[in-house]
């Protein structure tokens, strides 16, 4: 049997790392690619300064409709020392530079990183059809969105997305503050508490038997259907990435805050728990334009889903699958269960990202109890990925320096009891 037109054996013998990977072993990939300039991206830093400055139209939206907000969307960027020493004890190594934390596990509304990119989206629909219809415009103060006027207009048009669980929150629960009829479709072993929290709100959540990129699949078939249905595409979708790109404008000056500096001297080395790539891959562009060669990103994966780490080695992007050669995507870090990367994220970041490395759902566990235990922190597995990514680059021979930044991508919303649960485990 051939997997794009080459035989298993033909693949080992190419990428070698691919029997390591096979195995479901932890593996770094070092990207061979970083720095070629073959490919030139449409995308620039004047697209994430629009999407910034549309973020800030809504600001008296968001004030006036979510309070706890303050108008922007924004986590915390805090330093976690006593987990950096509990890494340090417990892995027999010393990691270089402060080790931070964002704290994406707290942003409103949603409660993960999908709150960026995921309500930009959203946000940036119900602009386009207010403007449209002459019902606003550029200028005026945005809280009006928040009137009767405004959710019934936008209650005549409907929002679809396919989700594997936190991207399905972010939209759903954003789209139906906004008024919008909303369906998310989900993979049936998509986490319970995500599907219960969804129909509180008004969402309409329709399970699939088969896995997430079948019910993407299903979603957008509905909902091409009809005129008045707006489908967000995860692998393909610029404004998704551009949500999440503008974390980087916001992270540079929470760092100049704590008297960060980043230069070729103090690099700044940033760890992504990706899925399909598009939250990882927006912020990992949006710091190359902010920090350029100073910022170095490394994505994380569960061992049983390297769909993005296939995906680059390969070269073959979307058109391979994890399940293409044998490995199940099954894991408990359900953010990140993602057998197919998107190709549009993938060709955006294969020269930018240093490399990408797989981490088993036990070590995710336990990060997950020491985070807690050192810091207080409550995080979902998903978000721990990015953890032991300082242990993983620290090279006491290469006397690697800089800034550590693991970004904690999910938790405030999972329920007390799955959490425990989830600590018992590590
Ligand atoms: C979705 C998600 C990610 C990864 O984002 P992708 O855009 O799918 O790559 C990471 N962590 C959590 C908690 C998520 O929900």
């Amino acid at each position: 049997m051939l997997i794009a037109g080459k035989s298993l054996d033909q693949w080992k013998a190419d990428y070698p790392l691919l029997n390591e990977l096979l195995q479901l072993n932890e593996v770094i990939w070092n990207n061979p690619y970083k720095g070629e300039t073959s490919y030139i991206s449409s995308l620039s830093l004047n697209d994430i300064l629009d999407a910034e400055a549309r973020m800030k139209r809504f600001a008296p939206y968001f004030q006036k409709v979510y309070p706890e907000t303050n108008g922007i969307i924004e986590s915390p960027l805090s330093e976690v020392n006593a987990m950096k020493k509990k890494l340090e004890q417990d892995y027999k190594t010393e990691i270089p530079g402060r080790l931070l934390l964002k704290r994406d596990d707290t942003l409103p509304i949603a409660g993960s990183i999908k709150a960026r990119g995921g309500i930009y989206e959203v946000i940036k629909h119900a602009e386009k059809l207010a403007l449209g219809h002459a019902l606003l415009t550029k200028d005026d103060n945005y809280a009006v969105l928040a009137d009767r006027k405004f959710t019934e207009f936008f209650s005549a048009f409907s929002i679809t997305v396919g989700s594997t669980g936190n991207l399905g929150l972010s939209i759903g629960i954003m789209s139906a503050k906004l008024g919008f009829k909303v369906t998310v479709h989900m993979s049936s072993d998509a986490k319970q508490w995500k599907k219960d929290l969804l129909r509180e709100k008004g969402v309409n959540v329709v399970e699939h038997e088969a896995d997430y990129s079948i019910a993407v699949e299903e979603g957008r078939k509905q909902c091409e259907k009809k005129l008045t249905c707006y489908f967000i595409d995860d692998e393909n979708s610029k404004d998704l990435f551009m949500g999440y790109a503008v974390a980087a404008l916001r992270l540079k000056k929470q760092l100049e805050r704590l008297n960060i500096k980043v230069n070729e001297a103090n690099p700044l080395t940033v760890y992504l728990p990706c899925g399909v790539g598009g939250a990882p891959g927006g912020i990992a562009f949006g710091l190359h334009q902010v920090f350029g060669e100073d910022v170095h990103c490394y994505f994380a994966e569960p061992t049983h889903s390297p769909s993005m780490l296939l995906g680059l080695m390969t070269n073959l992007h979307d058109q391979v699958s994890v399940q293409d050669f044998g490995i199940d995507n099954v894991t408990a870090a359900d953010g990140l269960a993602v057998g197919r990367p998107s190709g549009f994220v993938g060709r955006e970041i294969k020269p930018l990202i240093d490399g990408v490395y797989t981490v088993d759902d036990k070590r995710l566990y336990q990060m997950l109890r020491w985070i807690y235990d050192t810091e207080r922190i409550k995080l979902e597995p998903s978000a721990l990925a990015g953890m032991i990514g300082p242990v993983i680059t620290a090279d006491p021979v290469k006397n690697r320096k800089g800034t550590q930044l693991v970004w904690a991508t999910g938790g405030s919303l999972v329920p007390q009891n799955v959490w425990e649960e989830d600590y018992r485990r590590g």
